[in-house]
């Protein structure tokens, strides 16, 4: 078993979730947790925080040609926003087809961004797009001793023993 539990460590990925505002201001923190959780997925780190612009800037540098950029920097630190980094196979990639299609129109229906959001600029969570995304938006909300390292009782159920 622990050779599995080995064999599954080397494919373990991080990725970094957030609840924007207008997701923890609509009650949905409970709801969206558990659609990773049910998944399979493991929760290594969560916190509350009402980012400043200057942070949100931060975290969406690529966009900063793009004409929503201020809109969205504002918006994103108007409120709490809930920053979590959630661990396992595929998590990265994964965790983006549970969110779903940046625009709600365009998301499908089982999706959270189908089910839950309507607009483009109120699509209540982020999700990094990549390996390197994931590593950069970790390190950027969290500091190393914030992500916790555990092993989940649930795992050998949800990978197998081996
Ligand atoms: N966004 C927007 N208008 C647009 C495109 C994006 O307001 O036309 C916002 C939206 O909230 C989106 C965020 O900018 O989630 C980041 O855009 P990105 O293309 O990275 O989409 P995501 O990775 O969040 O799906
Ligand atoms: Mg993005």
């Amino acid at each position: 078993m622990l050779q599995g539990q080995e064999a599954h460590a080397a494919e373990m990925e991080r990725t970094f979730i957030a609840i924007k505002p207008d997701g923890v201001q609509r009650g949905l923190i409970a709801e969206i947790i558990s659609r990773f959780e049910r998944k399979g997925f493991k929760l290594v780190a969560i916190k509350l925080v009402v980012p400043s612009k200057e942070f949100a800037q931060k975290h969406y540098h690529d966009l900063k040609e793009r004409p929503f950029f201020n809109g969205l920097c504002e918006f994103l630190s108007s409120g709490p926003v809930l920053a979590m980094v959630w661990e396992g196979e595929g998590v990265i990639k994964y965790g983006r087809k549970l969110i779903g299609a940046t625009d709600p129109q365009k998301s499908e229906p089982g999706t959270i961004r189908g089910d839950l959001a309507v607009v483009v600029g109120r699509n209540i969570i982020h999700g990094s797009d990549g390996p390197e995304t994931a590593k950069d938006e970790i390190n950027l909300w969290f500091k190393p001793q914030e992500l916790v390292s555990y092993t989940s009782n649930a795992e050998k159920w949800v990978y197998g023993a081996n």
